[in-house]
């Protein structure tokens, strides 16, 4: 297979056409999967927002008055409002801000980014409302019959450092479901469902970077899903997630 960035794409700008953009850059073929930063998605759709639209309510008050005592940092009360208002579920509040955000992904600040927000003098850029309505919308607009994925680049627990997930997909399952097939003992494999949308995004954020490089738009060719069974379920049911429900019960407390 082969990975490779869009390159020379303009500044995204609200109502900007991010297909035709990418099909002017690179002759998309048909089974290619055009993996796209959700922060261009989110300027396109105009998800640019101020810290003033989000006057803190005492939840928020409180919630940056705790995390500004633990870290010694300011902590602007409108950001975490802003956080509240993108999330259904507050999984953690301290010493950061674990939410689920309305589309179901989990993650810090509800996905809020303070950086590559572009030039409008906007303050925040917020996740695309539903990302899977963003990559049909995309792919809808392709010529080439191409998959895709809208990426953002998340923190994980147990491990440092960071890597890109999806978000959002259209044209190819979330994942290969090799429950029923066998390994090389003939044992039938019984649990592994991969999730190949986010081994794209983690692929495609290698070439995409994180700073100033201008490249939010990766390519990848000549990979197959293969002969397998797909799946769509990204986001665990809150039933099954158990780590979910143990964090529910904790309480971040500084010895
Ligand atoms: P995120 O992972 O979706 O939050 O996005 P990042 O902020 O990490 O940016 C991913 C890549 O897109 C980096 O190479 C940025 O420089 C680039 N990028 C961000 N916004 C724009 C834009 O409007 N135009 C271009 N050409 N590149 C951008
Ligand atoms: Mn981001
Ligand atoms: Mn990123």
């Amino acid at each position: 297979m082969e990975l490779f960035a869009v390159p020379r794409l303009p500044e995204v700008r609200p109502g900007d056409d991010l297909a035709g953009q990418i099909e002017e850059r690179v002759d998309l073929r048909d089974d290619d999967v055009v993996c796209v930063a959700s922060t261009v998605v989110s300027k396109a759709e105009g998800r640019l927002a101020d810290l003033a639209d989000f006057p803190a309510g005492p939840r928020a008050e409180e919630i940056a008055d705790r995390l500004e005592s633990i870290s010694g940092d300011e902590k602007d009360p409108r950001f975490a409002q802003a956080v509240l208002e993108e999330s259904t579920e507050i999984i953690m509040e301290a010493p950061f801000l674990l939410t689920e955000s309305k589309f179901g992904h989990v993650g810090v600040n509800a996905g809020i980014d303070r950086s590559n927000v572009g030039d409008g003098g906007k303050d925040l850029l917020l996740l695309p409302e539903r990302p899977n309505e963003s990559a049909t919308r995309i792919r809808d607009n392709l010529r080439a019959d191409a998959a895709v994925v809208v990426t953002d680049t998340c923190g994980r627990p147990f491990r440092h450092g960071q890597r890109g997930v999806a978000i959002g997909w259209d044209g190819i399952p979330a994942s290969r479901d090799w429950r029923g097939e066998t390994d090389r003992d003939g044992h039938e494999l019984e649990v592994t469902v991969e999730s190949v949308v986010d081994e794209l995004a983690a692929a495609a954020n290698l070439v995409t970077g994180e700073g100033d490089d201008g490249l939010p738009v990766a390519v990848v060719r000549d990979w197959e899903f293969g002969d397998h069974d797909g799946s769509e379920n990204l986001y665990r049911d809150v039933e099954s997630d158990f780590v979910r429900q143990a964090l529910r019960g904790w309480e971040f407390a500084r010895d």
